[in-house]
């Protein structure tokens, strides 16, 4: 199990393995520790995010997004080219292959899990499926009480 998340005595990004009976956790770079809050880690499973410490957090594919279009968009221009040459049985060959190894690439892929408020990324994790998805109403309110908190106070 690691965390990914951006150090907040140095503002680098760091990543830090985490045990299940880690107490704290500390930056690569300028060795400012973290304490674990009790509670966040339980099992092999975490409840908050250990950086800040939000409890909402939301799971995600570490699915390469580019890596996913480029594969359709080479299986969709082969398979037309195929198809332009009369190659019917390669063109839906073509449209096949890309489109399983878009799949297999989809289940080998692990799971992590992304605090909506500092951004700190968390893998290897189990039921990670229990936070769901990716919600845009909470990514909102954080993103507005992130905006409102850099506003000076008059
Ligand atoms: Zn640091
Ligand atoms: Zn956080």
């Amino acid at each position: 199990m690691n965390v990914t998340y951006n150090c907040p005595a140095c503002h680098r990004t760091t990543r830090a393995q985490i045990a299940h009976r880690s107490a704290a956790i500390a930056c690569t770079h300028c060795q400012q520790p973290i304490n674990v809050p009790d509670g966040a880690i339980v099992g092999q499973q975490i409840h908050r995010c250990l950086v800040c410490p939000s409890t909402e957090l939301f799971a995600r594919k570490d699915f390469p997004q580019r890596l996913g279009v480029a594969l359709v968009v080479i299986g969709f221009v082969g398979s037309s080219i195929a198809w332009f040459n009369y190659h019917v049985l390669l063109s839906f060959a073509i449209l096949f292959a890309t489109a399983l190894i878009d799949l297999v690439l989809y289940i080998v892929m692990g799971e992590s899990l992304t605090c909506y408020r500092c951004h700190a990324q968390y893998r290897g994790f189990e039921e990670i499926e229990r936070h769901g998805g990716f919600d845009l109403e909470t990514h909102e309110r954080y993103r507005q009480m992130a905006a409102r908190m850099k506003e000076p106070s008059l």
